[in-house]
């Protein structure tokens, strides 16, 4: 089944979108599934969680944190994650540094954006997020990469809602793009796009898509 799931998303992905199989509150079987499907990259939300998988499971899986990270936190996952989607403020950034200098890496990040109407979501404003960098102080970080930008839809059926959300999060990477990382190829990516919102990420210019229940079924919470 899930084998299978992967297969027929990944037929689906135009060339330069990949797949983050999310993986959250499903055990390291599920996921020793995927990863014999051909899967390599991983999104995980708690970093226990993600921190015992990756203990358990092949060493050349890529682990993507997507949830939302404390700073407190950051030093248990910096050592091996590949990508951090939801960085949403300076001092998280910074904290991510700080870590990654210890262990003599450069971690790769997104700056996460507040694109939905919900505000139990998080991220940064578009205007917080260019002050931000128009401040600077991100240059001196010399141990993250700023990779490009994440942002999660509202959560509706209304497709022309999510759609708005999506392109307003596309021309503000190009926005970014242009202003602060003309002559960086490595600020390219745009992590968008869930198993009911994909489709239409896809079409808004996603080049990572976050998809967990469509491959692995419905969560249970109780894990
Ligand atoms: C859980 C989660 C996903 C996957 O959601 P599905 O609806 O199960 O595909 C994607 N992105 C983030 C940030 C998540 O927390």
């Amino acid at each position: 089944m899930i084998a299978e799931n992967i297969r027929q998303v990944r037929s689906e992905l135009p060339a330069g979108v990949r797949l983050v199989a999310v993986s959250k509150f499903h055990p390291a079987e599920a996921i020793r599934e995927a990863y014999d499907a051909g899967q390599r990259i991983f999104g995980e939300s708690k970093v226990q969680e993600m921190t015992g998988k990756y203990e358990v499971l092949p060493k050349d899986i890529e682990w993507h944190f997507i949830g939302h990270l404390q700073t407190n936190k950051v030093k248990y996952i910096v050592p091996y994650v590949s990508l951090i989607h939801g960085i949403d403020s300076y001092k998280l950034l910074a904290e991510v540094n700080r870590q990654a200098e210890k262990v003599n890496r450069q971690v790769d990040c997104l700056l996460q954006q507040h694109i939905a109407r919900e505000e139990t979501k998080f991220g940064f404003s578009f205007d917080e997020c260019r002050e931000m960098l128009a401040a600077g102080e991100w240059r001196n970080l010399h141990h993250v990469r700023i990779c490009g930008l994440m942002g999660m839809a509202t959560n509706t059926d209304n497709m022309e809602q999510v759609k708005a959300e999506f392109r307003s999060l596309n021309d503000f990477f190009h926005e970014v793009k242009e202003t602060w990382f003309k002559d960086e190829p490595s600020f390219r990516e745009l992590s968008m796009g869930m198993s009911h919102d994909y489709h239409e990420a896809i079409k808004a210019g996603s080049t990572l898509v976050r998809i967990g229940t469509h491959i692995f079924g419905e969560r249970i919470y109780s894990f």
